[in-house]
């Protein structure tokens, strides 16, 4: 039996490799087959990547003319904002008259050269200080 099983092997060998050499070859045909598809798909990847490329420069410009769209309406809505006279007047008085900076930029501080009252206490001229470009006025 050992012999026997011995003997075999070899043949059984020879047959399951000649086997495989077969199957080795029909996996190569499908590859062949499979990379034939493979080029197919590039080029139909290629072609709808061309198409999406048509298509966007098509739908660009309605994009820009909903931008405009927007663009406009937003100037109206700023005019409507800024419209009420109050605070015209109140960004006139703290304006910077040298740098034209206004609003947060200018500081009111006690003006110390320019007493009004010692009387009940120490009482100074007020005087606006830019911080941006330190001018006093
Ligand atoms: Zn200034």
């Amino acid at each position: 039996m050992m012999y026997n099983n011995l003997d075999d092997s070899p043949q059984d060998n020879e047959e399951e490799l000649s086997q495989l050499e077969t199957q080795i070859s029909e996996l190569f045909t499908l590859l062949e087959k499979s990379e034939i598809q493979i080029e197919l798909l590039k080029d139909e990847n290629f072609q709808l990547k061309s198409q999406i490329q048509i298509l966007q420069q098509q739908s660009k410009p309605v994009q820009i003319k909903s931008h405009q769209v927007e663009t406009i309406r937003v100037p109206k809505e700023n005019i409507a904002i800024v419209s009420p006279s109050d605070t015209n007047i109140r960004q006139n008085k703290r304006k910077c008259p040298k740098c034209g900076a206004s609003g947060f930029s200018i500081k009111e501080v006690d003006d110390k050269t320019r007493i009004i009252t010692y009387v009940p206490s120490k009482i100074y001229m007020k005087k606006k200080v830019c911080t941006k470009c330190r001018f006093e006025f």
